[in-house]
C-alpha cells in the first residue's frame, strides 16, 4: 500500500514538474509534493516494518495516512494558489480512499479537518485560486491530471467491490467452517454416528418436547456380541471396521426420523423420537438385528460372523431419561443372558411417584 501511495505521489509531482517546464507554475509545488511524499512513505514504511501499526486500533494506519496527505496536500495549495484546485481534486481521492477504511467517526472528524483545509485555501487565496491553464502546454498537463484523478477514482471503485467480494467469499468459507466444526463436534470420527453427547442431547429434547402429547421417544440400545473377541483373534483394526459396517447397517435399517448415536466402545443407542408403541421400536430393533445377521463379512475376515443384542425401552411421559436408559440397559443385560443376537422388551416403566421426582 505504501509503495501504491508512493507511485501516486510520484505521477503527482512529475506533472507538476512538467507543469513548471511548460511555464506558470514555479518549480516549488513539485518539489514540495515530492519532499512531502517521500517523508510520508518513509514514516509509514518504517511503521510498518516496525509493526507500530500492530498497536494501532486500526492496523493499516488509514486515518493517520490519510490526515498526513491531506496535510501535504493543502500545505502546498495555500503556498501555491495557482495548483489550488488540483490539490482539492487530490484531497478528494483521499478522502473517498479513507472513507472505504475507516469507521464513522474519525471518518466524521476527517471530513471536518478536509472541509477547515479547503475553507482556508478557498478565503486565503479567493482571486488566485485556480488551475495551470494558460497554455496549450499547461491546458493539457491540467486535462491529463483530471484524467489521471478519475482513473483513480474507477480504481479505487473497483478495490472498493474486490473487498466487498472477498468478504462474501470469506463469509461463505466462515458458514462452511462452522457447518464442518459442528459436524465434528456432533460425530463419532470412527463410525459416522452421533457421538454420545450429542445423541444423549437429542435423547432429552426429544423427551421433552414430546411430554404434553403423551406419545414419548423409545430407544434401543445395540451391543456387538463378543466383540472382545472379534478383536482378539483378527485385532484391533478388524474389530474397528466392523464397528464402522455396524453403524452403516443400522443406520441403514432405522427410519429417516430416527437417530444413532454411538453409546460407548461397541454400544450404539438409538433414539426413536415420538414412537408410538413399543412393538414399533422393538420391530426396528429386529430389522437391525437382522440386517447385521444377513450381512457378509468374507471380504474382512473369511467365515466371520457378527451378532447383536438389544434392548429396547419406550418412554413415559415424566419419566427421567437416565430411568429409561436403565430400563434399555437392563433389556439389554437380558438380552445377553438369555443367548445374545436377540431384542429384549424392557419392562413397563414404574408408575411417577417419589423414585422419579427424585431422578430430577
Ligand atoms: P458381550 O457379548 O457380552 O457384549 O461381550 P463383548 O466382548 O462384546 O463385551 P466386552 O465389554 O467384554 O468387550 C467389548 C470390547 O469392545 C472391548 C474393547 O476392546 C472393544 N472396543 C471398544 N471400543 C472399541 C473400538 O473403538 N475399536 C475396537 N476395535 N474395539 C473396541
Ligand atoms: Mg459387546
Ligand atoms: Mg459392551
Amino acid at each position: 500500500m505504501v509503495a501504491l501511495v508512493y507511485a501516486s505521489y510520484l505521477v503527482d509531482a512529475s506533472l507538476l514538474a512538467l507543469m513548471w517546464l511548460a511555464g506558470g507554475v514555479g518549480w516549488q509545488p513539485a518539489l514540495a509534493v515530492w519532499a512531502g511524499g517521500t517523508a510520508q512513505c518513509a514514516v509509514f514504511y518504517l511503521a510498518f516494518r516496525r509493526g507500530w501499526n500492530e498497536r494501532a486500533r486500526e492496523p493499516y494506519l488509514a486515518l493517520p495516512q490519510a490526515v498526513v496527505a491531506t496535510a501535504v496536500l493543502l500545505g502546498v495549495a495555500l503556498w501555491w494558489p495557482e495548483v489550488a484546485l488540483l490539490m482539492v481534486l487530490s484531497m478528494f481521492l483521499i478522502f473517498a480512499f479513507a472513507a472505504l477504511r475507516l469507521s464513522t467517526v474519525p471518518l466524521l472528524l476527517m471530513w471536518l479537518l478536509v472541509s477547515a483545509g479547503v475553507v482556508a485555501v478557498v478565503i486565503q487565496a479567493p482571486s488566485r485560486l485556480s488551475l495551470p491553464h494558460g497554455t496549450p502546454a499547461q491546458a493539457l498537463l491540467t486535462a491529463l491530471w483530471m484524467a489521471i484523478a478519475m482513473g483513480r477514482c474507477a480504481v479505487l471503485g473497483q478495490y472498493g467491490a474486490a473487498v466487498r467480494r472477498r468478504l462474501g467469499e470469506r463469509t461463505r468459507q466462515l458458514a462452511d467452517a462452522t457447518d464442518r466444526l459442528q459436524d465434528l463436534a456432533t460425530r463419532d470420527e470412527l463410525t459416522g454416528a452421533l457421538n454420545r453427547r450429542a445423541v444423549m442431547q437429542l435423547l432429552a429434547e426429544a423427551c421433552s418436547s414430546s411430554g404434553e402429547a403423551g406419545q414419548g421417544p423409545a430407544v434401543i440400545l445395540a451391543d456387538l456380541d463378543h466383540f472382545k473377541r472379534v478383536n482378539d483373534t483378527h485385532g484391533h483394526l478388524v474389530g474397528d471396521q466392523v464397528l464402522r459396517r455396524f453403524a452403516i447397517i443400522c443406520a441403514g435399517s432405522l427410519r429417516s426420523t430416527d437417530r444413532l448415536g454411538r453409546y460407548g466402545g461397541e454400544e450404539f443407542l438409538v433414539v426413536l423420537p415420538a414412537v408410538a408403541d413399543a412393538h414399533t421400536a422393538r420391530a426396528v430393533a429386529e430389522r437391525v438385528r437382522e440386517s447385521l445377521g444377513n450381512t457378509g463379512w468374507d471380504d474382512l475376515v473369511p467365515g466371520l460372523r457378527v451378532s447383536v443384542s438389544l434392548g429396547v425401552a419406550t418412554w413415559v411421559p415424566g419419566e427421567p431419561v437416565e430411568a429409561l436408559l436403565q430400563r434399555a440397559d437392563e433389556a439389554l443385560y437380558q438380552a445377553k443372558a438369555g443367548g445374545r443376537d436377540r431384542v429384549v422388551l424392557a419392562a413397563a416403566a414404574t408408575p411417577p411417584g417419589d423414585a422419579w421426582a427424585c431422578g430430577r
